[in-house]
């Protein structure tokens, strides 16, 4: 049987366009055309035009000026560089926040804000606090696909001269997005999750908001990341943005939502003790188009996981991050705080590959693997109220 990958959240495949870019590069490299671009001479200038052309490319995705991006190793980066701009600062965050966001804030803020978020995973904006220097909040979660209302958190900030932070790793690619709509400080994106290669990614700086580099030691990206620019890996980037941008992928995502509000109106009713988190329809707009996390009583994720696996389906727990992490999801708990939903939740990510028939792999493998799992289970099963 064909293997169903729902789990591009967590890395999506390459696109060929993707892949022939680095090729390219690659070949150049191998017979010494494209050298390191801080060199003036011919080889050098290669590489630079390849991250240049990279980089018009990851703009105008998210409707910046490319002196506005600067290349990092990623999503992970990203956050940290924001949260180190601020240190010593008051931050304030949502408690749903990727642990990068998190975790990078708690270590750098001299005061830090953690924002709740209501049973949908919404941040409760209305609590920013006045005096903060910097508000992070995700466009959309990781683990749950819940898109955060950026536009009322920008208002807000605007009254209290706060720079705003979104992390839009999730979310870009798959909605629209325009960070001079949004009048944003700063975006963080990802090339690994819209079909580019792992290991690049950008920070969006909008031109006058406050910068410092995290990494020091060198002139490369206009003094605001030390290290040698990666060609290889923008021309990736670079690549899958211009194919997100050329093909319309948002749009092409409206079609994956109602695959997904699919796969969740049949879980629910086919499979018994289920229950959803986040929220229960992406056709209207207050969730990513592609994921879906749902928990399952008296059945550990983990052990869905695996059994799905055997049966060609591939899913991941909450978040992959959060892999063989024996702590409930931050996330799950956030917005349920019962551990026992925690543990028991699997998130499917949909892809532009996935297709009708992937769901139906999906229902005609999932309700046995979980009458099985709750057969065998030692915790006793909840009526629904
Ligand atoms: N933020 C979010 C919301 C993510 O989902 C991820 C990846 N799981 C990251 C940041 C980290 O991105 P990267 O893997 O590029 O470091």
């Amino acid at each position: 049987m064909k293997t169903t990958y729902l789990d591009y959240a967590a890395t999506s495949p390459l696109l060929p366009e993707a892949k022939e870019a680095m090729i390219r590069v690659l070949d150049g490299m191998e017979n010494g055309q494209i050298g390191n671009a801080s060199s003036l001479h011919y080889a050098g200038q290669n590489a630079k035009n390849i991250i240049e052309d990279a980089r018009k490319n990851v703009a105008q995705l998210i409707g910046a000026d490319p002196a506005e991006i600067i290349f990092t190793s990623g999503g992970t980066e990203s956050n940290n560089t924001v949260a180190n701009i601020f240190r010593g600062q008051k931050i304030a965050i949502s408690s749903i926040e990727h642990p990068s966001m998190l975790e990078s804030a708690k270590a750098y803020a001299g005061k830090l804000a953690i924002l709740p978020v209501d049973e949908q995973g919404i941040v409760q904006w209305q609590q920013i606090p006045e005096d903060a220097d910097l508000v992070s909040i995700m466009l959309a979660n990781n683990e749950l696909g819940t898109i955060e209302p950026i536009t009322e958190v920008k208002k807000r900030c605007k009254n209290y001269n706060t720079f705003v932070h979104s992390d839009a790793t999730q979310a870009l690619g798959k909605i629209h997005i325009n960070v001079k709509e949004l009048g944003i400080d700063y975006l963080t994106i990802s090339a690994h999750k819209i079909g580019g290669p792992v290991g690049i990614g950008a920070l969006y700086v909008r031109k006058g908001s406050a910068f410092k580099p995290l990494l020091l030691g060198g002139h490369q990206e206009d003094r605001r990341r030390a290290g040698t620019s990666n060609a290889l890996l923008a021309a990736g980037f670079g690549a899958a943005a211009k194919w997100c941008w050329n093909n319309w992928s948002c749009k092409k995502y409206l079609q994956i939502a109602k695959l997904r509000d699919e796969l969740c109106k049949r879980v629910l009713n086919e499979v018994p003790y289920s229950s959803l988190n986040g929220f229960e329809k992406a056709e209207n707009g207050n969730t990513l188009p592609n994921i879906l996390n749902m928990s399952f009583q008296a059945a550990e994720g983990e052990s869905i996981q695996l059994y799905l696996d055997a049966d060609d389906v591939i899913v991941s727990t909450g978040s992959a991050c959060a892999a063989g992490d024996i702590q409930p999801s931050h996330v799950l708990m956030a917005i349920s705080g019962d551990a026992e939903v925690a543990h028991s939740s699997i998130r499917f990510s949909l892809g532009l590959d996935t297709t009708a028939e992937d769901i139906d792999h999906v229902m005609a493998v999932l309700p046995k693997v979980i009458k099985r799992l709750q057969e065998i289970s030692t915790i006793k099963i909840k009526e629904p109220k």
